[in-house]
């Protein structure tokens, strides 16, 4: 069975429904770090996506 790699915006920043999974957790952390500085301006390191925001379903 494969695991998938989730990040619930919803989670760290209120009202965005923006949701990634993916299956490659590469893929998941640059998706993230792109949202999170375009969608709402802040910069997070590649370390603290992974350990704060990332979820493994
Ligand atoms: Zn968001």
């Amino acid at each position: 069975m494969s695991t998938a790699h989730k990040l619930d915006c919803e989670a760290a920043e209120n009202d965005c429904r923006f949701i990634i999974q993916s299956e490659n957790e590469q893929e998941a952390i640059e998706l993230a770090k792109n949202h999170m500085k375009e969608g709402h301006g802040k910069d997070f390191t590649e370390e603290e996506l992974r350990r704060e925001h990332l979820q493994v379903v």
